[in-house]
């Protein structure tokens, strides 16, 4: 059975979504250009998000210190002996907020990512207190010639939570920047936390509808996971009892709930977050790989015989 998305996966795809317009797989390489965030350095905050460590999932290839173009030669090359068919990359701006400079600034290091052979587009990951009309023009701009998609990390759909994690701005401001990027015809793809202290099952579940509602066109799900060195770890290992840590099935079947409600037109591009042990503090399901947790979810999928949207 093929459903609205072009293929019989149960799911909206990421890797289908490029293959479906592009013809190919397109992979993204991570850079870290050296940029901050206004929840660090003081413009609204200096604690940054209770979750936050950026160094759990930047790759050893990313040294702010290099060149864009020396990362991205460091990143293919590494990519290159994974994916042996992949010939087109993304750069992938990741780390802290990359729109967290001047418009001259941010011209200089997204025109050296893009002028790097084969690579076809760049995602930007960012919040979306750092986004501006002017930005947002520049990069409509670039993304008349190339692939651009913005990634702004929501995290949650609740004040309340929003509060309690420290992120300095709120899900109203969130919600505007989203209706502005998309009326300058931009793609765009939203991080979301599932478990974060204070939600309930269904307040998670709406968050589905939340999003459903918004002009967003990819999502990515992570679990909550209490990294090492966190403001989380301390508030974790003193209460417990305020974290709702899900067995691995238990996430799998929270999540199938979650895309039964999504949008069928929103591209799903993770259902969970990796990051290396090391960094975990004491809860994990071990060291479980991206696409061994899709594997997983896919068996789940066939096993309740449902499909992201159905219930949408
Ligand atoms: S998660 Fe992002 S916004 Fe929050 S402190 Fe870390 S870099 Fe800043």
């Amino acid at each position: 059975m093929e459903y609205i998305w072009g293929h019989s996966r149960r799911f909206n795809a990421y890797s289908n979504y490029f293959r479906r317009t592009y013809g190919e797989r397109r992979q993204k390489v991570s850079v870290d250009a050296g940029f901050t965030c206004p929840n660090r350095d003081g413009t609204v905050g200096t604690e940054g998000c209770k979750y936050c460590n950026n160094a759990s999932f930047n790759p050893s290839y990313c040294n702010p210190a290099d060149p864009i173009s020396e990362q991205l030669r460091k990143g293919i090359a590494f990519h290159q002996k994974r994916y042996r068919k992949v010939h087109k990359y993304l750069a992938y701006f990741q780390p802290f907020s990359n729109t967290y400079a001047s418009l001259e600034k941010l011209k200089v290091l997204y025109d050296e990512a893009l002028s790097f052979p084969n690579v076809v587009g760049v995602v930007v990951s960012t919040r979306t207190d750092c986004m501006d009309d002017e930005k947002l023009a520049y990069f409509a701009e670039l993304s008349a010639k190339h692939h651009v998609i913005i990634e702004y990390g929501i995290e949650s759909c609740y004040e309340k939570t929003l509060a309690w994690m420290n992120r300095g701005h709120t899900f109203a401001q969130s919600k505007e920047m989203i209706f502005r990027t998309h009326a300058c015809g931009l793609r765009q793809g939203v991080h979301l936390i599932i478990g974060l202290p204070g939600e309930s099952r269904e307040e998670i579940l709406q968050e589905a509808g939340i999003l459903s509602a918004l002009p967003v066109d990819s999502v990515k799900l992570h679990q909550l996971q209490i990294i090492k060195g966190t403001p989380i770890e301390s508030e974790f290992q003193q209460h417990p009892e305020r974290f709702s840590m899900f067995t691995l099935e238990e996430y799998l079947d929270l999540v199938i709930d979650f895309l039964e409600l999504l949008r069928p037109t929103i591209v799903v591009e993770r259902f969970a977050g990796e990051v290396p042990p090391d960094y975990i503090e004491s809860y994990n399901w071990g060291h479980i790989r991206n696409e061994q947790i899709i594997q997983m979810m896919e068996k789940r999928l066939e096993e309740r015989d449902t499909f992201q949207g159905k219930r949408f």
